[in-house]
This record gives structure tokens, sequence and C-alpha cells, in this order.
């Protein structure tokens, strides 16, 4: 008895994809903050792993609305992604270029993570499963924030850092001297 699937069936689907990938997630995170010379940035991943484990959670809320069994399958896609991150952390790069990498790591699977849960409360929207897009829409809000939080740390400091970073080290001492001069007096100049 092939039937033809429906929404319904391509959307536990989905659920079943997005389940394993915040499991994935859940133990990639602790490896990208291990990785993270930046603080705030280890901050940031540690957190979102506790998000996750919420996220988790909620999906399983999602499936109990819905009758299912919470059940994973493999995601190939988060795979590809903690994989590429992966070779990132075994690179020789300095303290600051690495924080710069492990964010654009992160980026990724937030966005990823975006789009997936973007279909998700589109379909439960769709369906009418208001329980069910009413959880998906917070775990999509919280993803989203997630992401501009990684911009913000690249943005606010640590892109330049690793920029500086690549400036050539032959008169190392100077050069400090005037960068650090530099910022001062850029920074001066915005008030
Ligand atoms: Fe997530
Ligand atoms: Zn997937
Ligand atoms: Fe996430």
């Amino acid at each position: 008895m092939a039937e033809t699937g429906t929404l319904h069936d391509a959307f536990i689907d989905e659920l079943r994809d997005t389940y394993d990938a915040e499991k994935q997630l859940t133990k990639a995170l602790p490896k990208l903050a291990k990785a993270s010379s930046n603080p705030k940035l280890r901050q940031a991943f540690e957190s979102h792993l506790e998000e996750t484990q919420g996220q988790i959670a909620r999906l399983e809320q999602v499936f109990k609305s819905l009758n299912e069994k919470a059940r994973g399958k493999h995601c190939d896609g988060i795979a590809g992604i903690i994989e590429e991150g992966k070779s990132i952390m075994e690179e020789d790069f300095d303290e600051a270029t690495m924080d710069a990498c492990l964010i654009a790591a992160g980026q990724r699977a937030e966005h990823y993570e975006m789009a997936a849960y973007g279909t998700l409360v589109a379909w439960a929207q769709a369906m009418g499963h208001t329980e069910a897009t009413k959880l998906l829409h917070q775990t999509l809000e919280e993803e989203k924030v997630a992401d501009k939080k990684l911009s913000g740390l690249a943005e606010g400091g640590i892109n330049r850092n690793a920029a500086d970073a690549a400036q050539p080290e032959e008169d190392e001492e100077p050069m400090a001297a005037i960068s650090g001069a530099t910022k001062r007096s850029a920074k001066a100049g915005r008030r």
C-alpha cells in the first residue's frame, strides 16, 4: 500500500530531522565554546547550548501535541555544517582569527536552523496546528536572537581584532603602540 505522502507526512519528517539536528548541536556547541578565546563568545555558545536543550524539550512537546512519538532522523545538513566547523578548529589560526571563524561556523548552523524552523512554522500554521505553531515560533525567534548575538560579537570587536592580528609582525612594538593610539583616537573621534 504505497500511499502518496501528504504535507503532514513531510512535516513530521522535517520535525524528526530538526530534532536530530538539535541533538547533534548539543554535542557541537560545547566544542565551539571550548575553542573560543573571547569570554563573551564562549558565554554565547554556552548559553545557546542551554537554549538548545530547551528547544529539544519544545520539539518533544510538538510531537506530543500531534500524537506522534518524539523520534529523530539523521540530519545530513547540520552534520555537514558541524563537520566544516571541526575542520576550522583543526586549523592553526591565531586566537582572534579562530574566534572570527567560530562565529562563521556558528552562524551557518543558526541560519540552517532558521530555515528549518521557518518552514516548520509556516507548515504548522497552514495545517492549523496551533500549539505546534506557537512552540516552533518560540524556537525560531531564539535562533534569530542567537544569530544576531554572534553578529554583534563579530562586528563589536572580534573581526577587528582578527584583522589587527593579521598586521605584519616586523616592528612589532612600535606598530602595537601606533595601533593602540589609532584605536584611542578613532574612539575619541566617534564621540
Ligand atoms: Fe536550535
Ligand atoms: Zn537536516
Ligand atoms: Fe541554534
